[in-house]
């Protein structure tokens, strides 16, 4: 068994596949291998379509052997442990690798523990979560089954989220739904945040949506127990002076976005910063400390939005920075803090946010991407899905 690789990546998902495919179409001849233990591969933006009853889950899911690129190899394990000192890791069958580069794409974790009974509660009682495969189609069922008068929370923690806009785009469409059918509900958005967006552009045309289908803002409320059973909800709210309470509120259905955080077998390695990420220069994506390392996607301390989007603009610049490091020059390509966010906000309707670093707008179109357009909604519904599949995954774009 091969245990020394010239590039070896950490996570097979959305990040690790990309930047292995990049490498090799860059390069057939270098030597890269994938740790990663699902044999399941996953196109997570399509989760909200499935909540809302418009998308397959199996069409979101494809075989892990499917994606790994031609000219690599898959280590199916489990990392335990990262000895960057060493330049290895360990996994939990035991195995030690080493590595001239390492990349981590370990993702972010959900921690649904953290809430108290949320576990036990979810995918019955109207508990549900667009942030899990198993619970998104019971979005829909949750949804299709509303009534008049019924209550409808949804959550957003105040942690860093994987995507920040799908916590809201399920309630619009949640909104949505209920005026098409002519349904009379309460919906309210409770979030550990202050705000709707952080970029005043898209907050003032998300605030038209909030107040069109009628959505009660609680900010500054972090879930801390579902009582599935009871309906009920625990909140830790914090006022103005930063004087916090519990408050709990009744429900028929709440959607859940869990806290999140780095991954336990990643934020307690050397590699992490003080908070668990990876501890990354922000344009070049290299380690701070571990010259040999560098980080792509959700695992990131950078900051930017954490999604798909990001990845595309972050993986060419980390091939780029491997391929100078391997040829023993500086790294000189940067990242710009790349994100977007397609937010749905009705069946047929998306605006798409689009920035990078310190809030700088970064919009493609030559239109005001701000303004719901249904155009936008079909490239999420149809051309993002397709492009994944059949170009991101194999380092075509
Ligand atoms: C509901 C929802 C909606 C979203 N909407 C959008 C959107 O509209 N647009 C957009 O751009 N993005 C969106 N995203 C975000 C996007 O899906 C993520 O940012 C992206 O998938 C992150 O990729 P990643 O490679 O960093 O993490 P992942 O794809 O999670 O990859 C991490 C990999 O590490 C593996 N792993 C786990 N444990 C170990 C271990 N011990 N050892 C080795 N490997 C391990 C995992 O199996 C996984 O394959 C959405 C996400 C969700 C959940």
């Amino acid at each position: 068994m091969k245990t020394h690789h010239q590039i070896l990546i950490a996570g097979g998902g959305n990040a690790g596949i990309t930047a292995a495919a990049q490498l090799l179409r860059a390069n057939k001849y270098l030597d890269v291998a994938i740790i990663e233990p699902s044999d399941k591969h996953f196109y997570m933006p399509a989760w909200t379509l499935v909540g809302g009853g418009v998308y397959r889950m199996k069409d979101t899911i494809h075989e892990e052997a499917e994606v790994i690129p031609k000219g690599a190899q898959w280590i199916k394990d489990y990392i335990v442990s990262f000895e960057p000192d060493q330049n290895q890791l360990t996994t939990k069958s035991g195995n030690v690798y080493s590595y001239e580069v390492l990349i981590v794409g370990a993702g972010i974790q959900m921690n649904w523990h953290s809430v108290k009974g949320l576990k036990e509660a979810l995918g019955t009682n109207g508990v549900t979560s667009n942030y899990h495969k198993d619970y998104a189609p019971y979005t829909w069922e949750c949804l299709k089954n509303l009534k008049d008068g019924d209550v409808v929370l949804f959550t957003a923690p105040s942690t860093p989220v994987r995507c920040g806009g799908a916590p809201q785009k399920i309630m619009y469409l949640f909104g949505d739904y209920c005026r098409r059918h002519n349904i009379k509900v309460h919906i309210e958005f409770t979030s550990g945040g202050s705000v709707i967006f952080g970029i005043k552009k898209y907050a003032d045309e998300l605030m038209k949506m909030v107040n069109k289908y009628g959505i009660q803002l609680s900010f500054k409320h972090d879930l801390i127990a579902v009582d599935g059973a009871a309906k009920m909800a625990t909140y830790k709210v914090t006022d103005a002076n930063g004087i916090t309470t519990e408050v709990q509120k009744k429900f028929d259905i709440i959607h859940v976005v869990p806290p999140q955080s780095a991954p336990d077998y990643f934020s307690t390695s050397a590699l992490a910063d003080s908070k668990g990420w990876f501890d990354a220069d922000k344009y070049t994506l290299q380690h701070l400390r571990y010259k040999n390392v560098f980080g792509l996607g959700d695992i990131l301390n950078t900051p930017n939005a954490k999604t798909g989007a990001a990845i595309r603009k972050q993986t060419p610049v980390v091939v780029k920075n491997i391929l100078s490091f391997l040829n023993g020059e500086l790294p000189a390509a940067k990242y710009n803090g790349y994100g977007s966010c397609p937010l749905v906000v009705g069946y047929g309707k998306l605006i798409l946010a689009e920035f990078g670093y310190d809030n700088k707008l970064m919009e493609t179109f030559p239109f005001d991407q701000s303004k719901p357009s249904r155009l936008m909604y079909l490239l999420k519904r149809y051309v993002l899905p397709w492009l994944y599949w059949h170009k991101i995954v194999k380092g075509q774009m």
